[in-house]
This record gives structure tokens, C-alpha cells and sequence, in this order.
């Protein structure tokens, strides 16, 4: 019996992805063995899982020529560090944009490499909602723009993308990345861990505009080089064979299903159904500014932190899986990704009216 899975990470696959998967484990492509058993480096590997994982995500998030997609093993948070290491260097500074708790960690990391200054902060306003850009204290001879595009943790999304004038912009898409399409020519790298949107754990994407690829000026092991993923088409080392392979999967799932079009419509369907109940429930309450928040991780509160302790625990024996709150920010959180089905948002609100009718 599956549930429908409300978790924020690692999250829900399409059931007939995980389906196709278990067909394919134990003979992939007549080989007699599985697409996790065979060389990273054979022709078999890289006709029919790795190039076509690349061109399909290109096709989808419509990625220039002047792009190119990295598969680095390891997660979001590899890159909090990679990206400084590689941009920074002496005399070289770069701006964060500080949302809430991701963009705060990714701070923090990159503060240890260089001259790191924070472009604008809304934990004065418990990160939510997002300064106005007239705020932002920006710096125009900065290496780049760091910003998180959807904090996982608040339910905070940006509606726009930021300008920055000549400065790239450097962004964590982690829990966003294909909900709906983009204008990647808008970006300089852009960044997001498997595990929410994409695929299993241990896997994280970069798209990247070839002209910041450059050697790192800080002494910088090879494997953090996003060069060295450039020069070796992400096969310096062995990469992560079974999430590349799954992510695959994914793509053409996505693609199947209509694209991202297809995705942000349907996205946007669900959030607004649980939005909208809870802004006239007058039981469960959201505190993000509603032009930003979060098609893909809604947060919400209960009248009282026990309520809300009561709810994990009944919508879990109700088939509802990890609705609780992230432990930082407490309440609950659904997470509902490309892989949460309209109807597991239906279920949701039906526990929700059930909840509020028994304990209001
Ligand atoms: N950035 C965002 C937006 C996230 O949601 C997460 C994971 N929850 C991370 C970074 C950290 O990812 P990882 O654990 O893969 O390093």
C-alpha cells in the first residue's frame, strides 16, 4: 500500500517511474544486469541513460547552447562551499540575499572563503516575506548574486527573478527546479539537490554559463572545480550511476506528462486549493506574504503546537506521510512536489475539514 507522501526531502517519485524500475533491476536493456551494475564509462551507459538524461533536461528547462549541465555527486549543500571557492579569490567579494534558513546556511559556508556581504535579510520579520529589491544594498563589482529561489523550510517562494545588472545571479533552485519552466539565460548558475524534484538523494544538478567556467584561483581539490565536471562531462570520477538514471526517468516522465507547463499548471492548481482553504478556515493559519509563498512546501499551524503534534500523528495513521513542520519552525508542512498527485491533495484537505471539525 502506498501513501501519499508529503515529504520535503527525499521525497515522492512517480509511482510508475519507482514501477519501471523495478522491471528494469534485474535485466536493463537485455544486458542480463541491472543499470546500476554496468560501467559508467561503457557505450550502453552513456547512449542510453547519461546523454539522454542531459538532452531531455535540456528540453525541458529549454537550456541554452551557451549552458552546460553538471551531475555532481553529493548535495545541495556541496555547493553552498563550491560556489565560493570557485568564484571567489583575492580582492573578490560576493552578495547574499538572506530569505530564510537555506540562504542563511549557504551564507555561512561561503563567509568562511571571502569577502561575503548580505544584500538584504528578513529574519527580522521571521523570513516572511521578502525585502523589497529597492532595499537591497547590492555591489555592483560582486563576483555574483547568491539567492535561494524557494526556502524548503519557510514556505517562501520568490515570485521574480532578481536584478542584478551585470552580476550573475548564483541560485538554489533545490526544491523548485522543473515546477515550471524558466528563463535560464537570466541566470549564471543555477543549482538543486535530486532528492525533492528530481530523484533519489546523492545527486545534485548545475547548470552553468560556460564563460564563469574558470580554474579556481583558492587551492581547490579537483572534485569542487566545476571546471573539472567541464573538461571531463562530469565523468572525472564515477558519478552517481542509480540517481542520474532515475532522474532519466523522471525527465521523460515530465515530458510525458506535458512538459513544464503541464507541471505549473497542475502545481499551482494544488497549492491554491490548500492555500485557499486555510486562509477561510479560521483553524489552521499561514504567516508568508502571499505574493511569496511557496507553490511547493506549504506551511501551516494549527491553533496550539499540541494540535499540531496531534495531526502529524493521526494524518500519518490516515495514509498522510511527514506532515510535520521542519523542527526549526515547527507547525506542519506539506511538500508537494511534481510526484504528489491532485488526489493526494484532496486527501489532505478531507483530513484537514476532518480535523478542524472534530478538535475546533
Ligand atoms: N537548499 C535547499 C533549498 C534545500 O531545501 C535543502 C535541503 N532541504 C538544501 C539546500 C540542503 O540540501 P542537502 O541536504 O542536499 O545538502
Amino acid at each position: 500500500m502506498r501513501v501519499f507522501n508529503f515529504s520535503p526531502g527525499p521525497a515522492a517519485i512517480p509511482t510508475a517511474v519507482l514501477e519501471r524500475v523495478q522491471q528494469e533491476m534485474l535485466d536493463w536493456n537485455h544486458m542480463g544486469m541491472s543499470a546500476i551494475e554496468i560501467s559508467h564509462r561503457g557505450r550502453h551507459y552513456l547512449e542510453n541513460i547519461f546523454e539522454p538524461a542531459k538532452a531531455n533536461l535540456k528540453k525541458l528547462l529549454n537550456i541554452p547552447e551557451n549552458y552546460r549541465i553538471f551531475f555532481i555527486t553529493g548535495g545541495a549543500q556541496h555547493q553552498f562551499a563550491m560556489i565560493p571557492i570557485n568564484f571567489l579569490g583575492v580582492n573578490k567579494s560576493a552578495d547574499y540575499l538572506l530569505t530564510g534558513i537555506w540562504s542563511q546556511k549557504a551564507y555561512q559556508e561561503a563567509q568562511r572563503y571571502g569577502d561575503v556581504r548580505i544584500a538584504a535579510d528578513n529574519s527580522a520579520n521571521k523570513c516572511t516575506t521578502i525585502p523589497e529589491p529597492s532595499t537591497w544594498i547590492l555591489n555592483p563589482r560582486a563576483q555574483y548574486l547568491h539567492y535561494v529561489d524557494n526556502e524548503t523550510v519557510n514556505g517562501l517562494e520568490f515570485s521574480y527573478i532578481p536584478e542584478a545588472g551585470e552580476v550573475p545571479l548564483a541560485v538554489d533552485m533545490s526544491s523548485n527546479i522543473l515546477s515550471r519552466s524558466i528563463d535560464v539565460s537570466r541566470y549564471g548558475l543555477i543549482y538543486a539537490g535530486a532528492q525533492k524534484n528530481i530523484g533519489p538523494a546523492g545527486l545534485t544538478i548545475v547548470i552553468m554559463r560556460e564563460d564563469l567556467i574558470k580554474p579556481a584561483e583558492l587551492l581547490t581539490p579537483f572534485l569542487y572545480q566545476y571546471k573539472t565536471y567541464a573538461d571531463h562531462d562530469s565523468l572525472y570520477n564515477t558519478p552517481n550511476t542509480f540517481a542520474i538514471y532515475l532522474s532519466g526517468l523522471v525527465f521523460e516522465w515530465i515530458l510525458a506528462q506535458g512538459g513544464l507547463e503541464k507541471m505549473a499548471e497542475l502545481n499551482k492548481r494544488k497549492a491554491k486549493k490548500l492555500y485557499d482553504y486555510i486562509d477561510q478556515a479560521d483553524f489552521y493559519t499561514n504567516h508568508v506574504n502571499p505574493r511569496y509563498r511557496s507553490i511547493m512546501n506549504i506551511v501551516f499551524y494549527c491553533p496550539t503546537p499540541e494540535l499540531d503534534q496531534l495531526f502529524v500523528e493521526e494524518s500519518a495513521k490516515a495514509g498522510l506521510a511527514y506532515l510535520k513542520g521542519h523542527r526549526l519552525v515547527g507547525g506542519l508542512r506539506a511538500s508537494i512536489y511534481n510526484a504528489m498527485p491532485e488526489e493526494g491533495v484532496d486527501a489532505l484537505l478531507n483530513f484537514m475539514q476532518d480535523f478542524q471539525r472534530k478538535y475546533a
